[in-house]
């Protein structure tokens, strides 16, 4: 088998705000074809216009060459080689950051073909299979611009979660820095109003993650406000250092009884590495696109393993990434939760209707993927909808 096309889709919500705090407002979707007639799909969370630059971009050396066109005439189902073969061939522009993303898209749908090839689900072709049901959370992000409003949907969206089966929720309590959502300012004090009402709401028995986004400047601010809330039983607090401070992260860590979760933006396993060795914290969190596709997350997840770390994937995005996570979570035993973005707990339409037979979760359980690859497909007309919406602001 040989791949023949890398078609890259840029996708938009018609009704995405630009003032909103979600990246589940665009998209990157590409689709690798071959010669037998197999598509594969993939998808990956930055700047869709520049993932797409990173993919068809022509090359004009040796170690700067064009991202997808490293893959053409190639053989699909040899994935471990292409990545380091596309790694080493960008690596002027690449080795991390956008590069990488655009690389994860792909890697994610060479593992769609290969499950496709073998008629497997993906995971079946990942490892071996390390419990019955997967453990999902609920995302919350209300996309509101006061406090009082953004209170009040908290604790119903907290509760319509509960009442939809999840027995987990992050709560995305961003009041402050550089990723507070819809200009909502307000003192740390009223991100522990949010997180105390939403405790009170659904009760002792329900997993509670808290997501700062980047929150805090400084290390003793962190330390001062997350320590007010052991009372809270939370699992973790995500992000509440800036991404590149280490060794602040790891201060936190020695002086809060609370797990610390970091990784969201980092590509390549070597970034986490560093994650491990010097911010110390309890969870990583790989986005699976981002970090360089399921090749590479599940590199983050043996390193995880090797250290005695949790993993729970980073995932705002479609249904496409939802399946790439639950197939990752099958085989991983050392990852609790995966981040679900529930399309009916969601803003974002590219998030309710791109992808049709996605991962379903009933009774609080997510059931392991049984259909070949991924295990989903794309919804065409969506798809020409948010395709033309993407045109719109950029022909
Ligand atoms: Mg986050």
């Amino acid at each position: 088998m040989k791949i023949t096309k890398i078609q890259c889709h840029v996708l938009l919500d018609p009704h995405y705000d630009i003032a909103a705090t979600s990246s589940a407002q665009d998209d990157l979707v590409v689709e690798v074809f071959t010669d037998e007639g197999i598509v594969g799909i993939g998808e990956t969370d930055l700047n869709p216009w520049i993932a797409r630059e990173c993919i068809e971009a022509p090359g004009t050396h040796t170690m700067d060459q064009g991202l997808g066109s490293v893959f053409i005439g190639e053989d699909p189902l040899d994935i471990e080689r292409l990545w380091l073969k596309a790694y080493q061939a960008t690596a002027m522009t690449g080795r991390r950051g956008a590069l990488v993303n655009a690389l994860g898209a792909i890697d994610m749908a060479l593992w769609d073909i290969a499950g496709k090839a073998a008629n497997k689900p993906v995971w079946q072709l990942l490892g071996e299979k390390s419990r019955d049901h997967l453990g999902a959370y609920a995302s919350l992000q209300p996309e509101v611009s006061s406090f009082d409003a953004y209170l009040s949907s908290m604790v119903k969206w907290a509760h319509g979660a509960k009442e939809m089966g999840f027995r987990a929720a992050k709560l995305e309590t961003t009041f402050s820095g550089p990723y507070a959502n819809m200009g909502i300012r307000e003192d740390d004090e009223k991100m522990t109003e949010v997180i105390k009402a939403v405790r009170q709401a659904v009760g002792p028995d329900f997993t509670i993650m808290v997501d700062v986004q980047y929150a805090f400047d400084s290390v003793a601010r962190a330390i001062k406000t997350i320590n007010t809330w052991q009372e809270f039983d939370l699992f973790f607090v995500e992000t509440p250092l800036w991404v590149d401070d280490l060794d602040g992260m790891a201060e936190l860590v020695a002086n809060t009884p609370i797990r610390i979760a970091s990784g969201e933006w980092l590509s390549t396993h070597y970034e986490f590495k560093d994650l491990i060795r010097y911010g110390n914290v309890g969870v990583v969190q790989p986005d699976i696109g981002r970090v360089g596709g399921l090749s590479e997350a599940r590199k983050v997840c043996n390193l995880a393993k090797e250290h005695n770390k949790l993993v729970v994937p980073h995932l705002w995005k479609t249904g496409i990434s939802v399946a790439a996570a639950a197939h990752l979570a099958t085989v991983t035993p050392h990852m609790p939760f995966f981040e679900f973005l529930p399309p009916a707990l969601c803003e974002s339409a590219l998030r309710k209707h791109l992808v049709v037979d996605e991962i379903t979760m009933t009774d609080g359980k997510v059931t392991i993927p049984q259909k070949p690859g991924l295990g989903v497909e794309i919804n065409r007309d969506a798809l020409a909808e948010f395709v033309g919406a993407a045109r719109k602001l950029r022909p």
